[in-house]
């Protein structure tokens, strides 16, 4: 399945450089498009991982199988071609974005706005912020617990108030692109923190919470600067296409718990999916492995990876739609928790189970490993919003609503599965 995901160095680049504050990336998408495919039957399938090998579209979703949508980016120029193809095909399509550039400058970073969630930020703002609270709080200890391959720190907070809590770990922003994923585990550390709802002092009291804001900084770092897209992190991984060099590793279907027992495209170093020749190759995720193993056995009890989009909870395993954990039921009512309550301020269905089942099979997930290996008992990937109007690129005017929302589920989640006997 060779899948040739590069958009299109050529005509973005040949167009003007930014030059107003809101033109911010190396690469502009002005009068791109996005299309929403439903694939029907494996031949249409077939003929779409062709197109994808024939000229530069970019799919925002992995080509799974059959019975599914896919959004795919196509520049100005294939416009027609595209469309007559999948007419042709018979594939059903529809046009989501028209401009996708206009949408990517409504997710407004202001490089010079302290840090607050109503616009996104750079990860020294993100940085910055961290580290005044860590300086403010004597019940936050914070460290460095590795770097990443380019150099830059992962930055780690624990809050513990008392003796004897068990933790929960919140993960951001493992996929570069994700913005929406740091934006709201730093809203739930800063409620965690500063909020005056006496439920949220009692769950800062009464567990501790461990947070890894941004486990992707030189992911996030390039899609800041060069490429708003980019998913993997930022290592040569060693292959080359016809524009050079391939970078980066899906940083999540390279964690070791069945890895490569299923999956999709997982052997294509230059797919934004590409898991890695083998599992646990990358300093970042090899960091985080070993600062969740350097806790006590049974010290952690609940993990929960931040993603977009979709709105889902999603729940081991990911190598099956056949095997499911022991305590699957369990983790279902307290997802279920979750959904109910995230729903309520502002009606954001989560739909929850496991992602082999929701989504599609593939491994190499944190929470698969954090459940398989680490045995924590309650581990989960958050699909934030949306459910695809905006996508990937969610404006930035969303950042608090999201935060209110996943507030809102999380005190009800970590309710339950107190009442499940999870922290016991
Ligand atoms: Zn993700």
């Amino acid at each position: 399945m060779r899948l040739l995901f590069l958009l299109l160095a050529i005509l973005p680049l040949a167009l003007a450089a930014p030059k107003s504050a809101v033109a911010r990336y190396a690469v502009r998408y002005d009068n791109f498009r996005i299309y929403s495919l439903f694939i029907d039957n494996g031949g249409q399938m077939e003929e779409l991982k062709k197109i994808s090998q024939e000229i530069s579209v970019h799919f925002l979703n992995e080509l799974a199988g059959p019975g599914n949508s896919y959004n795919v980016i196509v520049g100005p120029l294939l416009h027609k071609y595209v469309e007559s193809k999948l007419e042709y095909l018979e594939i059903v399509y529809k046009v989501i974005v028209d401009d996708l550039q206009k949408l990517l400058d409504k997710s407004a970073v202001d490089k010079d706005t302290e840090m607050e969630w109503e616009s996104y930020h750079t990860l020294d703002t993100i940085y910055d912020w961290v580290d005044k609270e860590c300086a403010a709080h004597d019940y936050l200890e914070c460290k460095v617990i590795g770097q990443s391959y380019e150099g830059r720190d992962i930055k780690s907070i624990r809050l513990s108030k008392r003796e004897g809590n068990k933790a929960i770990l919140l993960e951001g922003n493992i996929h570069a692109m994700e913005w929406i994923s740091s934006a709201t585990v730093t809203f739930l550390l800063n409620q965690l923190i500063n909020s005056e709802d006496p439920e949220m002092q009692r769950l800062s009291e009464e567990y501790d919470w461990i947070v890894v804001p941004m486990v992707n900084p030189d992911g996030f770092v390039y899609t800041h600067e060069v490429e708003r897209l980019w998913r993997k992190n930022r290592r040569p991984n060693g292959a080359s296409n016809s524009s050079g060099l391939c970078y980066g590793i899906d940083m999540n279907r390279n964690f070791d718990y069945h890895w490569g027992g299923a999956g999709w495209n997982i052997d294509e170093p230059c797919d934004h999916w590409f898991g890695g020749d083998e599992p646990n190759t990358e300093s970042e995720i090899l960091a985080l492995q070993s600062f969740v193993s350097s806790f006590d056995d049974g010290y952690i009890r609940s993990y929960m990876a931040f993603h977009a989009y979709g709105q889902y909870v999603l729940l081991p395993y990911g190598h099956s739609n056949t095997e499911f954990p022991p305590n699957y039921e369990q983790m279902k009512r307290i997802a279920a928790a979750f959904s109910d309550a995230a729903s309520e301020p502002y009606g954001s269905a989560f739909t929850y189970g496991a992602s082999g089942l929701l989504n599609y099979v593939v491994s190499g997930a944190a929470k698969d490993w954090a459940y398989g290996v680490k045995k924590i008992p309650f581990t989960c990937t958050v699909e934030l919003r949306d459910k695809g109007t905006f996508g990937f690129f969610l404006p930035s005017n969303q950042i608090t609503e999201v935060g209110v929302e996943v507030t809102a589920g999380l005190k009800a989640l970590v309710n339950k599965a107190a009442e499940e006997g999870i922290f016991d």
